[in-house]
């Protein structure tokens, strides 16, 4: 027997949630939905991505931090349209990253993204200038010769290193580089720049500074930027950060301005941990080793939250169980 469910008796929440089952993050500029990349090497499977889902709005600075291997740069080789996952669906804009023609592909890796990778040798051709550098993608693009040398101007000056112009990449420090290497990747005007480790190979203070330079482009220009980083600091430079874990996503750090009664301001730093689209959540180690959570737990579904009970008899005097790990399902509106 089926039950229908009069639409004006139900409430807002889940008349959004209905109309959220339409289409896997249909508002969003990037969707990934259950992403899964296996590489095959040698007979032996490497799983690099196990049903990620992510989801980044236009406008957006973003943040993936995970250990070495978790599945990072497999993440932004096929964001960047170098890679074909094995399973899953993958749009940025209104681009099917999983149907494109191979000219459409290159079509889309000139027009709609931008990249900065970690070696600073992969972003900069070492024997032209730092501002021929940003004005050669302009050049494959057809753009003509005076707003190319404009816009190179324009954008080496946004990232600080306007006196760098007419510099060759060895006659840079690292930082410097990848700030040109931002701006190369600003060139042709993308809506999204992904960035893969930029600042792996530079120390504290200088990557901080090109972490401050991509949230400048963030701002000013109003571009989309996904940054992928092993550096945990990263999350005091941006809104959100996404970690990633086993090749999918498991938690995210939120960082939201509050206003005081006093009118002062402060910066709140929020952890969540995701559900997956299957209502998968990973409860963090530190909580299955305190409460010895193995194997089976149980679930109990509270007013405002959802509980996880270990799986041990119950001493047979105490109705309430002690407390234990809860995953709180406050409703999102509180938190964007
Ligand atoms: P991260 O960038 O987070 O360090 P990667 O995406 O590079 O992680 O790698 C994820 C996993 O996939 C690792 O186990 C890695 O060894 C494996 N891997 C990545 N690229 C290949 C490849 N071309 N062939 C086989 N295995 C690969
Ligand atoms: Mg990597």
């Amino acid at each position: 027997m089926t039950t229908t469910v009069d639409e004006p008796t139900l409430g807002t929440l889940e008349r959004r949630a209905r109309q959220r089952t339409g289409t896997f993050g249909e508002d969003a500029l990037i969707a990934c939905d259950s992403l899964v990349r296996i590489y095959q090497s040698e007979g032996v499977e490497v799983q690099a991505l196990q049903g990620l889902d992510l989801l980044v709005n236009a406008g957006e600075l973003v943040a993936i931090v995970g250990a070495s291997g978790s599945g990072k740069s497999t993440l932004l080789a096929v964001l960047s349209g170098l890679d074909v996952p094995t399973a899953g669906r993958v749009r940025v804009g209104d681009w099917d990253l999983m149907a494109m023609s191979s000219r459409q592909r290159v079509e889309y890796r000139r027009s709609m993204v931008g990249f900065v990778w970690q070696q600073t040798a992969r972003n900069l051709v070492p024997y032209l200038t730092a501002a021929e550098n940003v004005m050669f993608p302009m050049a494959l693009a057809g753009v003509g010769r005076k707003e190319r040398a404009a816009r190179a101007v324009e954008l080496l000056a946004m990232l600080g290193v306007a006196y760098g112009a007419d510099r060759r990449p060895g006659q840079l420090s690292g930082g410097e580089q990848q700030r040109v290497a931002i701006a190369v990747g600003l060139a042709n005007r993308p809506q999204v720049l992904f960035a893969d480790e930029p600042t792996g190979e530079l120390d504290t203070a200088t990557s901080s500074d090109v972490l401050e330079a991509m949230r400048t482009v963030n701002r000013e220009l109003g571009t989309t930027v996904v940054v992928v980083t092993h550096d945990a600091g990263v999350s005091e430079h941006v809104q959100r950060t996404v970690a990633i874990r086993d090749g999918r996503t498991s938690s995210e750090v939120v960082r939201t301005t509050r206003t005081h009664e006093d009118g002062t301001e402060h910066t709140v730093a929020e952890e969540f941990a995701v559900l997956d689209r299957a209502g998968r959540v990973q409860l963090p180690q530190e909580y299955r080793e305190t409460l010895e959570l193995v194997g089976r737990v149980r679930l109990a579904l509270e007013d405002s939250h959802v509980s996880v009970w270990p799986d041990r008899p119950r001493p047979a005097a105490t109705s309430a169980p002690a407390p234990e790990a809860t995953v709180d399902a406050a409703p999102d509106e509180e938190t964007r």
